[in-house]
């Protein structure tokens, strides 16, 4: 709770609430958020969809964003080290954005393949494939309308 009364102000104009997994302390930010997509229907099925949508959706559009998802890195001044994690709102449903909470963990390898424009610390050509599957996306807005979980 002590993370909603905290009013500091910093340059940001919005202060997440995300912090480093191993030391609860706030992690700063630095990059900017890389959007996710989905290119198999495991992957919409594993948010909660239905699998028969899921097929449909991904054969419709290919490959389609995951809304509340994303890479990002952080500096934490504990651990002393810049990480990338996999951020997800758990509570879409929060009404103020102070109130959003956000889950991390270090990006695991399979997700580099559904990020666009991140620099692979690993040199995985994957992502390069990821992006050329994202230039044949039509101009699709999302799931709207379908929650995620
Ligand atoms: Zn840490």
């Amino acid at each position: 709770m002590h993370q909603l009364r905290s009013n500091r102000s910093r340059s940001r104009s919005k202060r997440r609430a995300i912090y480093c997994p191993s030391h609860g302390c706030p992690l700063e930010s630095v990059s900017c958020k890389h959007q996710l997509y989905a290119d198999r229907a495991e992957q919409l099925q594993q948010r909660g969809m239905g699998r028969r949508t899921a097929l449909t959706v991904i054969r419709t559009h290919t490959a389609v964003p995951i809304t509340g998802e994303w890479l990002e890195a952080f500096w934490c001044p504990q651990c002393q080290e810049v990480t990338w994690y996999h951020v997800w709102l758990c509570n879409p449903d929060a009404v103020s954005h102070q109130r959003r909470q956000y889950v991390v963990r270090p990006a695991p390898q399979a997700l580099w393949q559904q990020a666009t424009g991140v620099i692979d610390p690993d040199g995985n050509p994957s992502v390069g494939e990821f992006t050329r599957t994202l230039a044949r996306m039509t101009s699709y807005q999302g799931l709207k309308g379908f929650r995620f979980i």
